[in-house]
């Protein structure tokens, strides 16, 4: 994927501020700290875009890309924020509950985990959710750098196994430091965005 044209369009923090026109996207979301906006910028080929490590506890919003005049990427926060108060959390997750489940653009979700570390329960939640509401997933297992080559396989398969992902939604060993999977998580989100 050539991107020529990304913009930050708007950053909704709730339900009615989701742009209104039919335009296919797809949603990011991982544990804060997992390298979602190293991924992001990665993949936009644009070093400040998504900014990284986002403080916590600020305003909670989804933040809407506009890339190439046809699609968007949606940055959803980074869960697992202990900071953010009980009544913000809760708000929080009732805007995410109707982008989730009624959100018609949203084609599928790239769900971001530490290749270096079991899945939280944070992620095994995630991910289960996502399944309930039958969205496709594309699991990005990112800092692959971080670990050696032969072990590669291995913290994958205990990716796969701790998720339980499903035989349809692909894991892509990621890293933002090499490049490495760059172009297999473009093919698997362009086929979710445009199939
Ligand atoms: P976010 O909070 O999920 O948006 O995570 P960031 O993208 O801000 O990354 C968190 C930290 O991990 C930063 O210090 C990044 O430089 C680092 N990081 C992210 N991705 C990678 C990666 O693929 N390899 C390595 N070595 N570090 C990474």
């Amino acid at each position: 994927m050539k991107v020529t044209d990304v913009e930050l369009t708007i950053s909704a923090a709730k339900p009615d501020q989701f742009p209104k026109g039919l335009f296919p996207e797809v949603a990011l979301s991982g544990r804060s700290n997992v390298g979602k906006s190293s991924f992001i910028n990665t993949l936009l080929q644009r070093k400040g875009m998504a900014r990284t490590s986002q403080r916590p506890g600020k305003t909670q919003t989804l933040n809407y890309y506009w890339i190439n005049d046809r699609f968007h990427f949606v940055d959803v926060p980074g869960y697992g924020y202990a900071k953010v108060s009980k009544s913000e959390r809760e708000a929080w997750g009732r805007v995410m509950e109707v982008y989730f489940q009624e959100r018609e653009q949203l084609k599928g979700v790239v769900q971001l985990v530490d290749v270096r570390h079991k899945p939280t329960e944070d992620d095994v939640m995630m991910y289960e959710w996502l399944k309930y509401h039958e969205l496709p997933v594309i699991v990005i297992a990112t800092k692959a750098d971080k670990i050696g080559r032969s072990k590669w396989a291995a913290h994958v398969d205990r990716v796969k196994k701790e998720l339980q992902v499903v035989e349809d939604d692909p894991v892509i060993l990621f890293s933002s430091e090499t490049g490495l999977g760059k172009e297999k998580a473009w093919s698997a989100i362009t086929e979710k965005l445009f199939s």
